[in-house]
């Protein structure tokens, strides 16, 4: 266990964290937003074609949220997966990048509608910043449909430039403008190699 882990858990006896599936990987908590098409079966796709490129580790339940910026547009599913994977980081992105075409995406307008948004929100221990690539996600305090559903699934997670335990940032337990929609049916290491359609959430209206 990291100095970081080990010290959040001594200050937080209830916090209960998942174990390493794969101690040499990277953890990475990847975003999911969409309002555009079927939201849940992209999603529930998304989660299967995520376990192909390491272990999911964690799904966070499903929420329904206001879009925030751009033009007049439908409401947003949002929802979190950990994975552990071996790529680095640029090479996730290509892979998230390609998920997100295979869906549909076409990039248009900025915080435009879209079938499927994927960001690397957080990658464990790991900060960056490249033209393309910064990571923890830029914005990822300032968005409660973001950081709400990744504490869900790593309760854990630290800033890696600050130290700060995200579980302490003042919007974690903000959840303005967002509803829950679907509780978790399945537990992740039923995802991995499946290729059919698996149930993820139960949707509530
Ligand atoms: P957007 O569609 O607005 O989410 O922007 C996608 C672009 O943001 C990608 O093509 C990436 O080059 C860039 N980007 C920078 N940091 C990240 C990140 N942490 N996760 C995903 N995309 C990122």
């Amino acid at each position: 266990m990291s100095a970081g882990r080990a010290s959040l858990v001594r200050e937080n006896p209830n916090l209960v964290l998942t174990p390493r599936a794969m101690p040499d990987a990277l953890r990475c908590v990847i975003g999911l937003g969409a309002n555009l098409g079927d939201r849940l079966a992209t999603f529930e796709s998304v989660v299967r074609e995520l376990a192909g490129l390491g272990k999911v580790t964690g799904v966070s339940q499903l929420y329904e949220t206001d879009p925030v910026g751009g033009p007049v547009q439908p409401d947003y599913f949002n929802a979190a997966v950990c994975l552990e994977t071996e790529l680095e980081p640029t090479s996730l992105l290509v892979h998230l990048l390609e998920i997100e075409r295979n869906h549909g995406r076409v990039r248009q307008l900025r915080w435009g509608p879209r079938h499927l948004d994927l960001d690397i929100l957080w990658i464990e221990g790991r900060a960056i910043h490249e033209l393309g690539l910064t990571i923890p996600h830029a914005r990822l305090l300032e968005r409660n449909f973001a950081l709400v559903p990744l504490l869900e699934v790593a309760p854990d997670a630290l800033d890696p430039n600050t130290g700060l335990a995200y579980c302490e940032a003042s919007i974690a337990g903000n959840r303005e403008g967002m509803r829950l929609r679907g509780s978790r049916l399945c537990p992740p290491e039923q995802v991995a190699g499946r290729s059919d359609p698996v149930s993820l959430w139960s949707l509530r209206s």
